[in-house]
């Protein structure tokens, strides 16, 4: 058997729509039925009034970034736990990024640690909802109430997860989402902002498109980037839109299925699910603890070697080198991330993994992990 980590739920429908596109000759990220739907759509499933795309989700978090004018001299805290576009992004923006460890349970930035790294350079908090759980945000929107900062959602894993009934995306000034084929729905390569506040999508609209002039389309209002999503990639998210509901369903039964056949191992901690959200489980991540901890590398080579595919937990922002280097952080600075980052992998998690292939995951995770205890 082979099962990889992740597999995207492409149907006739996403043909059907992106050879529409094509027809239609609009194939640019300038014009096009498309675009506009998909924006619309996506905005809409997600509570919000507006929607603008871009070309990943890396190019959605810079275009907030953007959109808000952080800059250089200003601070944004973000959860040190997190794909390293999350950072980036800040980044190129020329901002100082501010390392906030983790939760030990969501493994979601912790907002106990935020006020004391808030200091008069703060400008935004980027909360991220790891895996697919969204961050406790309460207690981030009364800080960045109290110190008159701005919010910004990194949705990138976290699409139709809920805080309180209401969806990520809408929870802070802009949402951040990535359409990268291995996430919740794709197009590919893309990305999207949301947004209820109407000036924040004027600008990123303005922004995204070269800052094109308004009369003399050739006076730039700004300076500009090129992350305009084409057409072709709206097509297909069209298309996918239609079937995020079951995806998310699809996740949901897989974690369960996983909670109910792992949760008596020793040792692996398990994602949960906090009274407040809803999971969507992008994937399933686990942690190895006591017995098993250090024995990641030794339990993903054995599970390959059985065609199982499994992906090794990000490294933390302040365990990367390269900023270690330029002394922008320590890798003491979030010693709980340091915990999840060198023991954590997912499983496989797919929207199309059969109950058959469930199975052979979970016996040979047991039986390998009895071996190795
Ligand atoms: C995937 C991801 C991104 C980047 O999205 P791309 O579309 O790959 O640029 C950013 N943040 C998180 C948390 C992600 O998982």
């Amino acid at each position: 058997m082979k099962i990889p980590v992740s597999q995207p739920l492409i149907g006739d429908n996403e043909k059907k729509l992106i050879n529409e596109a094509m027809d239609s000759k609009e194939i640019s990220g300038f014009c096009g039925e498309f675009i506009d739907k998909f924006e619309k759509g996506f905005a809409k499933y997600s509570d919000c009034a507006y929607g603008v795309s871009t070309t990943s989700g890396t190019t959605a978090l810079q275009l907030a970034l953007a959109t808000l004018k952080i800059g250089p001299g200003d601070e944004v805290l973000a959860s040190t736990f997190t794909n390293m576009a999350t950072f980036f992004a800040i980044l190129y923006q020329g901002a100082k990024p501010i390392p906030i460890d983790i939760e030990p349970d969501t493994w979601n930035l912790n907002p106990s640690l935020l006020e004391k790294k808030i200091t008069p350079r703060t400008k935004a908090i980027l909360v991220v909802h790891i895996y697919g759980h969204p961050a406790d945000m309460d207690p981030v929107v009364a800080i960045a109430k109290k110190y008159n900062l701005f919010i910004i959602e990194d949705c990138a894993e976290a699409h139709g997860a809920e805080y309180k009934g209401r969806k990520a995306g809408s929870l802070g000034d802009i949402g951040c989402f990535s359409f990268y084929a291995n996430k919740i729905i794709t197009t590919g390569e893309g990305g999207m902002i949301t947004t209820n506040n109407k000036r924040y999508a004027d600008r990123a609209r303005m922004l995204k498109s070269l800052a094109f002039g308004k009369k003399n389309k050739f006076m730039h209002q700004d300076i500009g980037f090129n992350f305009r999503m084409t057409n072709l990639q709206a097509a297909l998210g069209c298309a996918q839109l239609k079937k995020i509901e079951f995806v998310i369903n699809k996740k949901r039964d897989i974690a369960k299925f996983y909670l109910k056949h792992l949760s008596d191992v020793k040792d692996l901690q398990l994602p949960v699910e906090k009274s407040y959200a809803k999971n969507v489980y992008w994937m399933f991540h686990v942690v190895l603890k006591g017995s098993l901890k250090n024995k990641r590398h030794i339990l993903t080579a054995a599970l390959r070697k059985r065609g199982i595919d499994t992906r090794e937990a990000f490294v933390p922002y302040n365990g990367q080198e390269i900023f270690i280097k330029r002394g922008l952080t320590r890798k003491s600075d979030c010693p709980l991330a340091n915990i999840a980052g060198n023991n954590g992998f997912y499983l496989p998690s797919g929207p199309i993994l059969s109950l058959k292939e469930l199975f052979y995951v979970v016996n040979n995770i047991k039986n390998l992990i009895n071996h190795i205890q």
